[in-house]
């Protein structure tokens, strides 16, 4: 899950950009967005290279148009909500039409496929959890990103800043997940809530978010206590929220691919180790992390998991 954001009311949709630099260039707004670039950097200091300095200008006339003709409070509920939605429906496609059409079987992690049924199902609640319970949590959530510093004027941070507060949520995310991923994984808490994402053995790219609405509530908790705990820019709020959805689309899609991301990213999870925690006996599977590997490797619940690779490479060596 993949949490989300808001900030309250109090600002006000003309309470636009409180930056020295931008308030001096809105006499340009809107028609000479072209012009404001060179002037609101996005990395903030030092010399860019064209195309980058290109890419953020064009970055900040975007949010500047953003933030101009909707409020902090629209941008940060309503904008959150469809930006996950876009991305969520849009990455989880390929694996749903994968298994449908058998593109790509040689690459699928398992030999199972879902039954039409079992995909529309998955589809049909996982719009009625985003609407009912998703997007009402990133309304009440707002006024506390507020509180905590949620900001959404020009300029934006500095790549630097954006990245590391980004590699801070994932680490962070992927600890909490963990340990509440684990006791998830308990007899009555499993019986309960958590083997409703369970339902899915086989998972695929939507299966992601399908889950007990309590566990979206926990889920959602992991996702935005990194935000909430620096007060982030909105901008790096959204790219948080895209990357952890594509990475866990990506850990449910039930593809390995040559060109997947755990096969270049160090540490990194991915589809091939959140799959097996899906086709696994709930009380064996280990693999609990979301993101990373090294929390399974530290407390000794990835053992089943390296030992079926280990057979598996030996199978292949023979
Ligand atoms: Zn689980
Ligand atoms: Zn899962």
């Amino acid at each position: 899950m993949h949490q989300h954001v808001a900030g309250p009311s109090s600002h006000e949709a003309s309470s636009f950009p409180d930056s020295l630099s931008i308030q001096s260039l809105s006499p340009l707004f809107p028609s000479t967005f072209s012009s404001l670039p060179s002037t609101i950097s996005l990395s903030g200091t030092g010399p860019l290279t064209a195309p980058i300095s290109m890419a953020s200008s064009l970055l900040e006339s975007g949010w500047l148009y953003l933030i101009t003709n909707f409020s902090e409070f629209q941008l940060a509920t309503v904008g959150t909500f469809i930006i996950h939605e876009s991305v969520f429906f849009l990455s989880g496609l390929p694996s749903i039409y994968f298994e449908r059409s058998g593109l790509f079987s040689k690459y699928k992690i398992q030999k199972k496929n879902n039954t039409l049924d079992a995909q529309e199902k998955c589809i049909l609640r996982l719009i009625l959890y985003h609407v009912c319970v998703n997007l009402p949590v990133m309304i009440l959530s707002y006024p506390t990103f507020r509180y905590m510093g949620l900001k959404s004027s020009l300029p934006l941070p500095p790549w630097s800043v954006v990245l590391s507060q980004i590699l801070f949520y994932f680490i962070l995310e992927d600890f909490v997940f963990y340990w509440g991923h684990r006791l998830l994984h308990t007899k009555w808490l499993y019986k309960h809530v958590h083997s409703v994402h369970h339902e899915y053995a086989t998972p695929f790219g939507f299966t992601s978010e399908y889950a007990h609405p309590a566990e979206i509530l926990f889920l959602g908790f992991a996702t935005i206590i990194g935000p909430a705990l620096t007060g982030p820019h909105l901008f790096t709020l959204w790219l948080w929220m895209v990357l952890r959805v594509l990475e866990t689309v990506e850990a449910h899609s039930g593809y390995h691919f040559p060109w997947s991301p755990s096969k270049f990213l160090p540490l990194y999870g991915g589809a091939e180790f959140h799959d097996y925690h899906h086709r696994v006996l709930y009380t064996k599977s280990g693999n609990y992390s979301s993101t990373f590997i090294y929390m399974d490797w530290l407390f000794g619940t990835d053992k089943g998991y390296r030992k079926l690779k280990s057979l598996e490479e030996e199978g292949k060596q023979l």
